[in-house]
């Protein structure tokens, strides 16, 4: 063993050293389709006028620390309830981390949970924070399994319960009635999430309805609305609550550029939902043509994306990524997933040409 090997055995996290680094395929030269991105940018009169706020923002000052502005502009832009103030994050990715953390208590072992098949940063954040994550099993239509969902939390009673909606990777919405049964089992002794990453495409949302319940957090991000590059996630829920989280998040966490860019962007929602409008048009019409395909099996989806299940999974995300189509195997994530992909919705052309490409390989 060499020293460094003998250095990092002593000091790094056995269950870090056992793990693989979240992988990232090198997408250059590729038809992009694997990761949930809006394909349009904003038009070009809009990021000439963005440019000139880049240039002008003070890259020399550390952030304002209160992020009044954008605070202000996300809540009164993105329908969070009056009185509700959010909690920003560098992307939603740092939020899940930002709550993991809060409830890692070290008396005894926290439990984060969600069903599963689930986004897979609630786990990943839940081990790195020092808590266990329970998954609960969706039912094969990828549904609730409610039952099952209530009697893990009366076994394991755990602090946070995320429910993504519309869920990834399975691209469903789940049934609120069911979702509001768990936000109550949950009562006093644990939070519920509900991550809205693709709100702008399902246009159904829990965040009218926080006043409802203070164990409710919803969660969202810009990414999937079309600024996955500048990664801004948002999330709100009862004021005492935020305050805690407030806590662990750190400082300037989300950069000056980003605040500028987001702050405009917002001031241009109507491009962005245009956008979102656009590719809803294009998951109706991909979804169609897919449904069509014999051997193919295409799944409900209030998400930008798709996912299906094809006959030899491996051998179709093989084959398109030799034609430049890169697309996300869902095989490995789950047993319930075996044999199934996922597609983002992208432009008529790149959709056109996944299409073409699956029906080369089918
Ligand atoms: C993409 C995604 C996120 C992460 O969003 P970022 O803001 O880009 O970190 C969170 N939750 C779900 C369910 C997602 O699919």
């Amino acid at each position: 063993m060499t020293s460094i090997d003998k250095l990092i055995e002593h000091t790094i996290r056995a269950d870090v050293r056992n793990i693989a680094s979240y992988f990232v395929p090198d997408a250059s030269g590729y038809i992009k389709l694997d990761a949930m991105e809006n394909p349009y940018q904003l038009p070009e009169g809009l990021r000439a006028v963005l440019g000139q706020r880049l240039a002008d923002a003070a890259l020399n000052r550390y952030p304002v620390a209160s992020y009044a502005t954008l605070k202000q502009k996300i809540c009164a832009g993105l329908g969070v309830p009056a009185g509700y103030d959010v909690l920003l994050g560098n992307g939603s990715d740092e939020l899940i981390s930002i709550m993991a953390t809060a409830i890692a208590r070290q008396d005894r072992k926290a439990v984060v949970m969600a069903p599963t098949p689930a986004f897979v940063m609630f786990a990943r954040s839940a081990q790195f924070a020092g808590a266990d994550f329970v998954g609960v099993p969706v039912k094969p239509d990828f549904s609730l399994d409610l039952p099952a969902m209530l009697a893990a939390i009366d076994e394991h009673k755990p602090a946070l319960v995320f429910l993504a909606y519309p869920n990834n990777p399975t691209g469903n919405l789940f049934d609120a009635d069911d979702m509001v049964a768990i936000i109550r089992a949950l009562g006093e002794t644990g939070i519920a999430v509900v991550d809205e990453a693709y709100q702008p495409f399902a246009r159904k949302s829990f965040m009218g309805r926080l006043p409802e319940f203070s164990n409710l957090v919803v969660m969202r991000t810009l990414s999937k609305l079309g600024l996955a590059g500048i990664r801004l996630g948002y999330l709100s829920g009862d004021p005492k609550l935020l305050e805690q989280f407030e806590k662990v998040r750190p400082p300037y966490n989300v950069n000056v550029l980003t605040q500028v860019a987001a702050e405009f962007a917002l001031d241009h929602l109507d491009v962005l939902d245009s956008q979102a409008e656009l590719l809803n048009l294009e998951r109706s019409r991909l979804a169609g043509e897919l449904a069509a395909l014999p051997g193919v099996e295409v799944f409900p989806s209030a998400a930008n994306f798709i996912s299906m299940r094809v006959p030899d999974a491996d051998k179709v995300c093989s084959e398109l990524r030799d034609g430049k189509v890169l697309i996300k195997n869902l095989g490995k994530m789950d047993k319930m997933l075996a044999n199934c992909i996922r597609v983002t919705v992208s432009t008529p052309e790149e959709n056109t040409a996944f299409l073409n490409a699956l029906k080369a390989s089918l």
